[in-house]
């Protein structure tokens, strides 16, 4: 089969929803930089294209856990009102720029502490910065909704006050919760105590799994935490014997659970080996609530648009499927069902039938 090419600028103007991906991963490499000298943190080279290119091949090391290494530089400049709200402000805006009409945000605030502020005046800033960004988008033509995943760190104690932050957030544009970090050796279960306060509050969740680590990872999400959708989720393949689905890979299907797919970062990160063979298209080919996302734009060196056009020149994807996977992510985004439904609706069909 061969699929006919769409051309890049086609793609741009798609309407996009991405419900994974990381505000630190996603910097503009010339507001690292700016930022970085502002506070005086070293960085690896101080030239933003040089800076970019840095990334991207730190990021290549297939390795999850140097890929987490990376952040460090990102996260540097992130420790202040002021760095917050600019990063915040634009990452709304490079969205914006990139055909996104709905996007959730996650980030982890007990990261962002280093210079003083507390937990809910990083919550406070970032919420700022992205209201800042919603408007100019707005005005500009472009409007992009974000609501923002809060995060805790899977190899720290801090789960249980993040959930609280989200709880006490959910009214002032926090829409969940995720945990993040190193998957290996540190099982969603030991923070149960946060995902049963979250359950009783009625928040919802996504937990990173199956991406560095197997099936336990994902059952346990899902059975044990009890997750709404799950951050990669690509490891569910290893339930799937030539298109015959295991009970677990059975439950994910048709409990319409959303995969948070990131098909440039799990190469990065070895979690899968090339686009044409990236587990996503199975999955999509197999009726799975597939999502495409990019998880770290800086760090992967990619955009929606960048991840659309991968898999339409690399795994055959048609206009048709790029709708269906925006189409889940809308399904499964964590603001209300009346929201989802208008742009669904108003926004996202009548954007590709434009393009079709
Ligand atoms: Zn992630």
């Amino acid at each position: 089969m061969t699929a006919p090419r769409i051309d890049t600028e086609t793609l741009r103007r798609l309407p996009k929803a991405v419900l994974h991906d990381h505000l630190d991963g996603g910097l503009r490499p010339a507001t690292v930089v700016e930022l970085a000298d502002a506070v005086g943190h070293t960085l690896p080279t101080t030239d933003p294209d040089a800076l970019a290119a840095w990334y991207f091949e730190a990021a290549n090391s297939g390795d999850l856990v140097r890929y987490i290494a990376t952040f460090e530089h990102t996260l540097a400049v992130m420790q202040s009102r002021e760095g917050l709200l600019r990063t915040a402000e634009e990452y709304v805006l490079d969205l914006a720029a990139d055909g996104v009409v709905y996007a959730e945000v996650r980030y982890a605030p007990e990261l962002m502490v280093n210079g003083g502020l507390a937990l809910p005046e990083v919550v406070e800033s970032v919420q700022e910065g992205l209201a800042a960004g919603m408007a100019k988008a707005a005005a500009a033509g472009t409007p992009v909704r974000v609501g923002t995943l809060l995060c805790g760190m899977r190899m720290f104690d801090r789960t249980k006050e993040t959930a609280d932050l989200a709880v006490a957030f959910r009214h002032a544009g926090v829409v969940g919760f995720d945990i993040a970090g190193a998957e290996d050796g540190f099982p969603p279960a030991d923070h149960l105590a946060a995902f049963e306060h979250l359950r009783r509050e009625n928040v919802p969740f996504t937990i990173h799994a199956g991406e560095a680590h197997g099936l336990p990872s994902i059952h346990q999400a899902l059975q044990v935490c009890g997750a709404q959708r799950i951050g990669h989720g690509v490891r569910i393949t290893d339930d799937i014997v030539d298109g015959k689905l295991g009970r677990l890979a059975g439950w994910v299907r048709d409990r319409r659970i959303a995969l948070e797919m990131c098909p440039t970062s799990n190469l990065q990160t070895g979690a899968a080996t090339s686009i044409a063979e990236h587990p996503i298209t199975e999955l999509k080919d197999l009726g799975f609530r597939v999502t495409l996302n990019t998880d770290n734009r800086l760090v992967s060196g990619t955009t929606m648009t960048r991840e659309m056009s991968l898999l339409v020149q690399e795994a055959g994807w048609s206009v048709e499927d790029l709708r269906t996977v925006t189409v889940n992510a809308l399904k499964s985004a964590f603001v209300p069902f009346d929201e989802r439904r208008a742009l669904i609706e108003d926004v996202v069909l009548p954007g590709y039938a434009s393009a079709l």
